[in-house]
């Protein structure tokens, strides 16, 4: 098909969503490793994850074999609230950029809570409902988690209590009070009401927080509260299968039109809309039926994949999670306050860590004025207002179309646009005011992190 016929934007039919979600974990022959119970090293049982997560979740998370998961018909109908999202055709911004590749990006960032977070948001709320709670708890750092998930229980009728970092409490008032807008309750992290929150406050005074602590607080409020679970935004493997709606929906708009990408990119916090984006795709790799080239994209402050290691870890500050084996910093790392935006987690998920362990994705580390120069390059030509999370992915995805210039390939390039920034304004000022700083931490800087690795 000529270029020419390919829309500026290709929507799918409400009837042609996906209706169930793809388990990539099926296709893999290197299983990623199981969660370990944090005392005994064991691995967790179904039992045991029941008492923090909700039992179907769970389910999910253990399963390793089944490649579909059925949709429920109250997700779908919730999911065509704001879904298919638009597959783009960047074609302004190729042509900015004078390049024969072709760019297209998934935009995800066309519901309240700005971002991708909330097709996971609802599956999660569905299945408590299902289960008869009462409410859950999660964390929030950025905020767009707290949001999509407070918007996901008003829409079921439940309650939502919510950690949410403090630095980012007070830096982003308008976050609380849209999830506040939803009916969730939203406590600073670390609060006085855990104790492990009280713990925290007493050895480090004045601290303003981080998502490990608040993971911490938010799990035992769930486990010490009758009717309560614990939900989690990212990281794992049950997240990044709800999000494969996104990269499902993406093949299947490609395939529309007879398009078969070269190469597909991501940017990586937690991995959920990165493993979402090129789930169906790595899947087609490992049964041998194509070859991508897949880039994940991570901060240069924050460098799980590229400078990371493939290690046993603990996934919270207060230690109480399981221990899940990923590329990590280690629970220890304390991310650099003037990184902005989300994207600081200090470990991987456990099916991307495994995925990239065994070649089949690679990892890039950018910096962040150069991530916003890209953010703002490409709202100039395409108008979209990205996240500076998105953004990560936008700046590999302009260095890989400049390259094509440069060789005149004429590759097809699909990245995910996961999100609007229009709760970042502080960040996108400090870079604009040019005192926006880049920070690479030293071998020296990481040490400490690396060291708080548990033992195996
Ligand atoms: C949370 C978030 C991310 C990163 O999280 P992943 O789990 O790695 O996808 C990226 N972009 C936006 C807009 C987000 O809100």
């Amino acid at each position: 098909m000529m270029s020419q016929e390919i829309p500026y934007k290709i929507y799918l039919s409400e009837e042609e969503m996906p209706k169930q979600w793809y388990n990539v974990r099926a296709d893999m022959k290197n299983k990623p490793a199981p969660l370990l119970n944090p005392a005994t090293h064991e691995p967790m049982t179904l039992a045991e994850l029941e008492h923090v997560f909700c039992t179907e979740l769970a389910k999910q998370e253990l399963d390793d074999t089944t490649p579909y998961f059925d949709i429920p018909d109250e997700i779908l109908g919730f999911y065509r609230m704001y879904r298919p999202s638009p597959l783009v055709r960047a074609y302004c911004l190729e042509k900015k950029l004078d390049t024969p590749a072709k760019i297209y990006y998934k935009f995800e960032g066309n519901n309240t809570s700005g971002s991708h977070k909330l097709n996971s948001a609802i599956a999660q709320a569905y299945y408590a409902k299902q289960q008869g709670l009462k409410g859950v708890t999660t964390e929030t750092g950025a905020g767009q988690w707290g949001t999509a998930l407070s918007m996901a229980c008003s829409y079921f009728d439940l309650d939502c209590k919510v950690y949410m970092v403090k630095c980012s409490y007070e830096q982003k008032p308008f976050r609380r009070e849209v999830m506040r807008t939803y009916g969730a309750s939203v406590t600073p992290s670390p609060s006085m009401d855990t104790e492990v929150g009280r713990k925290i406050l007493a050895e480090h005074p004045g601290t303003t927080g981080s998502l490990g602590c608040a993971i911490s607080e938010a799990v035992e409020a769930a486990t010490s509260t009758e009717g309560y679970r614990y939900v989690l935004g990212s990281v794992l493997s049950q997240v990044l299968l709800h999000q494969t709606v996104i990269g499902l929906e993406t093949k299947a708009a490609l395939d529309k039109y007879d398009i078969t990408p070269d190469i597909i990119i991501g940017c990586a916090g937690g991995g959920s809309n990165l493993g979402g984006l090129v789930s169906p795709f790595i899947g087609e790799m490992l049964r041998g039926e194509k070859k991508y080239q897949v880039i994940a994209v991570e901060p240069a402050s924050c460098p799980s994949l590229t400078r990371g290691k493939y290690a046993y870890d603990f996934c919270d500050t207060g230690k109480v999670c399981p221990l899940a084996k990923m590329y990590t910093l280690g629970s220890g790392f304390i991310p650099s306050p003037n990184h902005a935006g989300g994207l600081r987690y200090h470990g991987m998920s456990s099916v991307l860590s495994q995925l990239y362990d065994d070649g089949l994705m690679e990892a890039r580390s950018v910096e962040q004025t150069a991530v916003f120069k890209a953010a703002e390059q490409f709202a100039r030509v395409e108008g979209i207002l990205p996240a500076p999370e998105s953004s990560h992915a936008i700046k590999v995805a302009i260095d890989e179309a400049m390259k094509c210039k440069e060789t005149g390939e004429e590759k097809t390039i699909v990245f995910g646009l996961t999100g609007t920034g229009y709760f970042d304004m502080y960040a996108y000022e400090s870079f604009h005011d040019g005192t926006m700083k880049d920070y690479i931490p030293t071998d020296e800087d990481l040490q400490p992190g690396f060291d708080s690795l548990p033992k195996m």
